[in-house]
């Protein structure tokens, strides 16, 4: 079996997903387990949608209205008539949504997140379904919170692999095509979990380990691994071949072509995985497997923004000590802070933290009694792997340098954002 994912930008609008089933076709599996994330920038529409309903503010409405009018549009686009079954699939995933936003009373952050966000990917994989049905494509569409068993960690879940590979081997039809959701599982309980943003690729790699597959192939929006981000950077070069190894790496320090956890299971079996271009899926992209760390070798680019940097010391100006360093870190863990750098002095200790959860001011005030703390919001983490000196400059030039850190094949420097 190949297993194959499909992203949000692939899907983001009804030429999208016509490009879906063209891909399907000219690839031309027999045997394929396909992976889809949420359309377009659905997941951060939906995002929207618990943040107004947990904040109780009057925009609600108007939120889910924005997903509600974007897959109603993308399924008009598809050429759908009223009265087809995909318009009941949005009408019944609405009805539930309004549902459990009416009868649910917890204010957890992250169960709610993961109810109400986690529906992006049924709609997404339910009118790709659609559209291939009524293309003729043969396949079977699985709700893949039957398969993907976690632990009751919102927004982060854990797999439990024993239960996940059996179920994914009992229920999954090894000789065909079967259409599923990226990013979700489900818990003990039977409630949504997600599996971190972008989880998507995870989803593949999930599958890919459990049904001993041959390889992964990832559709992207870009050529394959490029060694910096477009978006960021004004030229790029593809990657032709990455070892595991170095893709892990890459993916720790925040690369976001591939989810940091989706390697792991591939390199225990040695299942290849493929970055390739949803426009041309012919063409080559990126192949990850072990054996050659990069090739070429050049500088790749990592950037991460929203950065705080906090540095902590002691009231007294007495080291900061082994046991303040657990200390910390015990409430960096306790406020779910992702940490990206650490560095230590004799009277501080400096950690470069993402406020993914919104504890920041927590964190602080637990710090607050016991240390110094000081901060800088707002900033930028470049990552550099296997540098030179001009991929260096071409950082800190015009840019205010707060922290450098170098180690033989990476420099991390963290820079004020420019205005
Ligand atoms: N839809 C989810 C997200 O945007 C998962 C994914 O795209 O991989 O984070
Ligand atoms: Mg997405």
């Amino acid at each position: 079996m190949e297993v194959y994912k499909f992203g949000g930008a692939s899907v983001k609008d009804a030429q999208g997903v016509r490009n879906f089933l063209a891909t399907l076709k000219a690839l031309d599996k027999k045997e394929v387990l396909v992976v889809i994330s949420a359309m377009g920038k659905m997941t951060n529409a939906l995002e929207s949608v618990v943040n107004s309903y947990l904040g109780r503010r009057e925009d609600l409405q108007e939120k889910l209205e924005v997903v509600y009018t974007f897959h109603q549009g993308l399924i008009q686009d598809l050429g759908f008539q009223s009265g087809d079954e995909v318009y009941d699939v949005l009408t019944a995933v609405f009805d539930e949504i309004h549902s459990f936003l009416k009868h649910n009373n917890s204010t957890d952050y992250d169960y709610v997140y993961d109810q109400i966000v986690g529906q992006g990917e049924f709609l997404s994989t339910r009118i790709c379904s659609a559209f291939i049905k009524e293309n003729n494509y043969d396949h079977d569409w699985l709700d893949v919170r039957k398969c993907i068993k976690t632990n009751s960690d919102f927004r982060r879940a854990r797999i439990d692999w024993d239960k996940t590979c059996n179920l994914i081997n009992e229920r999954v039809n090894k000789a065909g095509v079967t259409i599923t959701q990226g990013f979700l599982g489900s818990d003990n309980y039977g409630r949504t979990t997600t599996l971190g943003r972008e989880g998507s690729d995870y989803t593949a790699g999930i599958f890919a380990y459990c049904l001993d597959a041959e390889e992964v192939s990832i559709f992207k929006d870009v050529e394959g691994v490029l060694n910096a981000d477009p978006r960021e950077f004004e030229s790029t070069s593809l990657i032709e071949r990455i070892s595991y190894k170095e893709a892990i790496e890459m993916a720790f320090y925040g690369a976001s072509v591939i989810h940091p956890k989706t390697l792991q299971p591939l390199q225990r079996k040695g299942i290849p995985l493929k970055v390739r271009s949803f426009s041309d899926p012919r063409k080559q992209g990126t192949l990850i497997k072990s054996g050659l760390d990069i090739v070429p070798k050049i500088p790749c680019f990592i950037v991460k923004k929203e950065q705080i940097l906090i540095s902590i010391s002691d009231r007294e100006f007495h080291f900061v000590m082994e046991e303040d360093i657990s200390d910390i870190f015990r409430l960096l863990h306790q406020f779910k802070m992702k940490v990206n750098l650490i560095q230590n002095s004799a009277l501080s200790f400096s950690v470069c933290i993402e406020n993914n959860f919104n504890n920041f001011n927590s964190l602080f005030k637990a710090l607050e009694p016991k240390y110094m703390v000081k901060y800088n919001r707002d900033l930028t983490l470049y990552t550099i792997r296997h540098f030179n000196k001009d991929a260096i400059s071409s950082i800190e030039q015009g840019r205010e340098v707060l922290l450098k850190q170098r180690s033989r094949e990476t420099v991390q420097i963290i820079t004020k954002s420019k205005d």
